[in-house]
């Protein structure tokens, strides 16, 4: 336990150790993406994070201590971190230095500069993350009964230091301690935890690389299930909140139908791409869901009325498209939610439950009335509509157009295709559209523009369902997933 003296006491240790100074252009000179362009840095990578982490719960202070194995390219004068907590020392290769300490960013630079190649960075931290603002955003949240930090597109630099950027992704290796009663989960397999009379440890290894936002932490009072799904030895891991509770059991049933939902993707995109799989739930106040690499987690909201696979489908689609392939800029958010949605309109397809040209239909005349829906491009949405409705749903019309403009077996020779030259890796919109036209010999580019880029309603396709022919008691899926008159909140959603 801390109390409030000794939080003070290490915040300010830690303001002293810290030279902060006057802001420097450089330091903020992140990857260049078209929307955050201060995020990360394309002067390294980081190959591996090592972290050990202590959070209490009471004070909801942190410490943490994080070894970054990173990669140079070529000599630098200086390199930046993303980072929001204090840090107490830093050294690289072993040697300390005083870091700069600027927005959201922590700036090693050493007397005599990174040389290209291979580095050590150490660096002991400690403040409290619930109090950490970026860039105007909070993104770690102290709930009632633990802590969440998953939230798209930031949250991982407010509780460790990375690379922030989907392109620069990274493993992990995690071991969290955090109170006796307590369950911690991040991404990866549960390789080992223990307890003693005061604290439960857990640590969590990535066999496979993890874009930052994807790397989500839980902390709650919660009741943790593992197993070993199939013959290829993929972990399962399951949580549920205490708070659940009323929802317990169709949240259960709920993510129970994960392996099922998974066996089908592979049908459609190959191979699961990672060695664990599950769902956590947790308490939140609205319908949030975040594709926390491995295992999702899931507001409780999607459970309350009953069992609810589309959310699944959605979040699980996305460990092919979003995670395993990751999207080398933010402006491509398409490529990930667009398409995440669209795979679940095939999977309510797949169980009957209104077919893709109902769905499509449906949306397209549901919006009609609406030109202020249609001034959202899904190709470009701006940063401040990144998770519009128009980014889902618009994206799942896109997808479909595409797929009755190239046909079923080129469409699914695309999804293969890019999710097996891609794998672990990143991807680009038109990139994505090159890989479609290559192996439909279709315009793709020319089919996809007013689908993906035009600020008005595109005109109607061929095949387009009349409202006269979408009968309400077909659509199943939309009554399941909630009014589609009423766009969902924006944030840590799906
Ligand atoms: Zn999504």
């Amino acid at each position: 336990m801390t109390d409030r003296t000794e939080v003070d006491k290490v915040l300010a240790e830690a303001a002293h150790h810290a030279n902060s100074s006057v802001l420097a252009a450089s330091d903020l000179a992140g990857v260049g993406d078209p929307y955050f362009p201060v995020d990360g840095s394309d002067l390294f990578t980081i190959t591996h994070h090592t972290l050990e982490v202590d959070f209490d719960l009471t004070s909801g202070m942190l410490r943490g201590v994080a070894r970054l194995d990173i990669a140079v390219s070529a000599d630098v004068p200086a390199i930046a971190l993303d980072f929001g907590l204090p840090t107490q020392a830093v050294a690289i290769d072993g040697s300390t230095l005083a870091p700069r300490v600027v927005p959201g960013k922590l700036v090693l630079e050493p007397d005599t500069g990174l040389s290209a190649g291979s580095h050590q960075i150490d660096i002991t931290y400690a403040g409290l993350p619930g109090e950490v603002e970026i860039r105007g955003e909070r993104s770690w949240l102290n709930t009632p009964l633990g802590a969440l930090a998953a939230r798209e597109p930031h949250a991982a630099a407010f509780w460790f230091p990375t690379n922030d950027h989907p392109s620069r992704k990274a493993t992990y290796d995690l071991t969290i301690t955090v109170p006796r009663g307590f369950v911690a989960v991040a991404p990866g397999r549960l390789v080992e935890h223990s307890h003693t009379s005061r604290v439960h440890r857990f640590r969590w290894v990535t066999a496979e690389p993890v874009a930052s936002y994807l790397y989500s932490l839980v902390v709650d009072r919660m009741r943790i299930e593992l197993d070993t799904l199939d013959d290829h030895g993929v972990q399962w891991v399951s949580a549920y909140g205490d708070g659940v509770n009323d929802s317990a059991p169709s949240a259960r049933a709920s993510i129970e139908t994960t392996p099922t939902v998974c066996a089908w993707l592979v049908t459609l995109l190959g191979p699961y791409p990672f060695d664990a799989i599950g769902g956590v739930v947790t308490r939140m106040a609205g319908p949030h869901a975040l594709e926390t690499q491995t295992h999702p987690i899931y507001g409780d909201h999607f459970f309350r009325r009953s069992l609810d696979s589309y959310v699944v489908a959605h979040e699980m689609a996305h460990h092919w498209f979003g995670n395993s392939v990751s999207l080398s800029t933010w402006n491509d958010i398409w490529i990930s939610e667009g398409m995440a949605t669209y795979l679940s309109w095939m999977w309510s397809e797949h169980n009957g439950e209104g077919t893709t040209d109902e769905l499509f239909s449906s949306f397209y005349h549901l919006r009609a009335a609406n030109p202020d829906y249609w001034r959202i491009p899904p190709g470009d949405p701006s940063p401040a509509h990144l998770l519009s409705t128009q980014v889902y749903e618009r994206g799942a019309m896109a997808t479909h157009v595409l797929r009755r403009s190239i046909g079923d077996d080129a469409f699914i020779s695309c999804l293969r295709t890019w999710c097996a030259d891609h794998r672990h890796h990143h991807g680009s919109l038109s990139q994505f559209l090159a890989t479609a036209a290559a192996v439909s010999k279709a315009d793709t580019v020319a089919i996809m523009q007013p689908w993906l880029f035009a600020r008005r309603r595109p005109d109607p396709p061929p095949g387009v369902l009349t409202p006269a022919d979408l009968e309400p008691p077909s659509l199943r899926f939309i009554r399941r997933t909630g009014d589609p008159q009423s766009p969902r909140p924006a944030g840590p959603s799906r």
